[in-house]
């Protein structure tokens, strides 16, 4: 173990509420709404008059989800029966745990989610049947959850749920409050999509969010402090382009041109990294673990979706 790297201390800020004995901690959001987090991934739940409304189903959260409607309800007098799940997008890893839950169960999802769910034919995500396109209203057991799809994000079918009454947006894999995101810009497609879709969650009217990951909610200032962070990178790149000259690495590698654009990205990435990671240590969780990473991807955007640094030859 001696040979794995040492990092700054995670800022307390980015912890949430401790655990109980079954490895869940399950909250109260606000009125009927509710969430449950294993420390890492997290989903929501709605007791209404019409049984409950799931929202996602991490399976490292897996059987402690009923745990915790089951808790909820009793505490209430209310139904713990799910008749309804709403998916944020079809990544295993939010979802997975969807097959545990009643074959009856109305499943609503973007129609994207749909044909992902049906390519990749895992029998511990049912697709959705409900779908919609750009915009869906639901109102169960006198609830309201408005369902919303911008475009490609973290991935293509990625949508925003707003519960307007519960004063909630839930998000997921885009901002993980108190932390960097994970490796490429947590996983994203489209980075384009990534670094928009922040400003479109604060164009709704709320106070706390669920963005997935990883211990608490999150507030709009997480989400602010996240686009600096971001913004941070994308200026940080097109500084890091602009300095790198590239003819040593062509010199030293002559025809074999894979390894000097390798050695020139990276390059290019550790510029990227550096000023960002010294900025942010000790304020977001793991900025010295993750920086780097994020940097590559997000300097790949500035250059091949911007086209930043790109020359046409004379
Ligand atoms: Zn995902």
């Amino acid at each position: 173990m001696s040979t794995l790297t040492d990092y700054a201390p995670i800022p307390a800020s980015a912890l949430g509420p401790a655990l109980n004995e079954q490895g869940y901690y399950v909250g109260r959001v606000e009125r009927n709404l509710y969430w449950i987090t294993d420390g890492v991934y997290q989903c929501a739940f709605l007791t209404t008059p019409d049984g409950v409304v799931l929202l996602d189903a991490p399976p490292t959260i897996g059987h402690n989800i009923q745990r915790a409607i089951d808790e909820i309800a009793a505490a209430n007098g209310v139904s713990n029966k799910v008749e309804y799940f709403v998916y944020s997008h079809h990544h295993a890893d939010h979802i997975g745990a969807a097959s545990l839950f009643d074959r009856n169960v109305t499943r609503i999802g973007h129609e994207e989610t749909r044909r992902l769910l049906l390519r990749d034919d895992d029998p511990a995500r049912p697709p959705n049947e409900e779908t919609f396109g750009d915009r869906r209203t639901l109102e169960i057991g006198g609830e309201r959850i408005d369902l919303a799809w911008y475009g490609p994000n973290h991935s293509p079918d990625n949508i925003v749920i707003h519960l307007p009454d519960h004063d909630t947006l839930m998000l997921i894999d885009i901002v993980n409050p108190g932390w960097v995101p994970i490796f490429q810009s947590n996983l994203s497609e489209d980075i384009p999509g990534y670094l928009e879709a922040p400003a479109t969650a604060l164009a709704y009217s709320w106070k706390h969010f669920i963005g997935g990951h990883n211990g608490r909610l999150g507030t709009r200032e997480d989400i602010a402090v996240h686009q600096e962070y971001m913004n941070d990178l994308v200026e940080s790149s097109r500084k890091a382009i602009d300095s790198l000259d590239g003819t040593p690495y062509y010199q030293q590698y002559g025809a074999n041109s894979w390894a000097a654009i390798k050695a020139i990205l990276e390059e290019t990435a550790r510029r990227t990294a550096a000023p960002v990671t010294e900025k942010w240590t000790g304020v977001l969780a793991a900025a010295d673990v993750f920086t780097e990473d994020v940097a590559f991807q997000v300097m790949q955007s500035v250059r091949l979706d911007l086209g930043y640094g790109s020359w046409v030859h004379p």
